[in-house]
């Protein structure tokens, strides 16, 4: 089964009910007609979920959660479970995003355990992670991304990476305009695939789908993009406008 590429929206803590259904409907007129080289992947806040569901049934459109809590049920206020999400028709969840990271104290541990509470719910799982500026500026970028996914994800059996997607963001180019350089993500997504692939085997590690995150613009899509070891990306900021998110999504 040979990798797909996807290009996924995280939308973040933006958009009330009516802004989403108009960012939902700019997007189906705008990708009309349009011969998908991707899936297509937006992620609305928890609350607009289900109408997000309902408005992209019979069309390209993937809807993903950005978030969910480890445990099954229970008294945890505030908190969505996997069984919520997939009772919604929800297939793919975001785990791991360095806003989760940084804000809400989200580490390798944690992590895990949402990570198998989402496999074992069948879901598809998008795990983020990627090094911070002082990582990358003190030579450390490719420890740091080797433990993040080994603390989290190489307990995992081969069979559940059919389930995981890779988004690679570097940290200091998320929100910030700053972007890798097409091959900045290039090499380190050789050197993420080169560890699966030692763990797990060429047939894991070909199959599976790398993202580069960290300011995706319609203006740098293409060059990151056309990269080998890239198979798409997640695009927050550019993600909110219909042109940008649409103009990114034919660059693939
Ligand atoms: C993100 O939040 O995952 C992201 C990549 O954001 P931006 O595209 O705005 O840098």
């Amino acid at each position: 089964m040979a990798r797909k590429n996807i290009v996924a929206g995280n939308w973040k803590m933006n958009n009330n009910a009516t802004q989403t259904q108009e960012l939902i409907q700019g997007l189906k007129s705008s990708l009309e007609g349009i011969t998908l080289n991707s899936r297509v992947v937006i992620a609305p806040t928890f609350v607009n979920l289900s109408s997000a569901v309902s408005s992209t049934e019979g069309t390209a459109i993937e809807v993903s959660a950005q978030n969910m809590h480890q445990a099954d049920s229970g008294a945890y206020t505030g908190e969505i479970s996997a069984d919520m999400l997939k009772d919604i028709d929800i297939q793919t969840v975001i785990l791991g995003h360095s806003e989760r990271r940084t804000y809400f104290g989200e580490g390798d541990e944690l992590l895990k355990e949402k990570v198998n509470t989402a496999l074992a719910k069948e879901l598809e799982v998008i795990f983020c992670f990627g090094e911070l500026l002082e990582d990358r500026k003190s030579d450390n970028h490719f420890a740091v991304v080797e433990s993040q996914l080994k603390n989290v994800l190489f307990d995992l059996k081969a069979d559940q990476w059919k389930n995981i997607v890779l988004a690679y963001e570097p940290v200091w180019a998320i929100g910030t305009g700053e972007t890798a350089s097409p091959e900045q993500a290039q090499e380190m997504h050789a050197f993420i695939r080169s560890l699966i692939e030692n763990q797990y085997g060429a047939e894991v590690s070909e199959d599976v789908s790398i993202l580069y995150g960290g300011s995706v613009k319609p203006g740098n899509a293409q060059e990151i993009f056309s990269k080998k070891d890239v198979d798409g990306g997640l695009i927050g900021g550019a993600s909110l406008k219909v042109q940008d998110f649409t103009e990114i999504i034919k660059a693939i």
